[in-house]
């Protein structure tokens, strides 16, 4: 009886090996590092300060539908603030 135990078992692990191998192509490999920033990367205007950055910054802040960008954190605040003031 213990055979079929065992049996049971290596086809579990044969199926979980051959799931993970399955996966492993699936996972997203970085893509090839771009020389050129120019290419692909628009750059977008910080509407506080004026500054342009590439639209892949992390303070980016969503108002009235339109993806708005910002150079720093700081900026962000800023005009997180000029909103508030306007809807008064
Ligand atoms: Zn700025």
């Amino acid at each position: 009886m213990r055979l079929i135990i065992y049996a049971i078992l290596a086809f579990i692990i044969y199926y979980l090996v051959r799931g993970f191998s399955k996966e492993s192509p699936k996972r997203p490999d970085p893509p090839p590092f771009e020389g050129n920033t120019s290419s692909g990367k628009e750059l977008k205007r910080d509407p506080v300060c004026g500054t342009y950055i590439p639209e892949d910054t992390p303070y980016r802040l969503k108002y009235k539908g339109q993806p708005h960008y910002f150079c720093s954190e700081e900026c962000l605040k800023t005009f997180q603030k000029q909103i508030a003031e306007k809807k008064e």
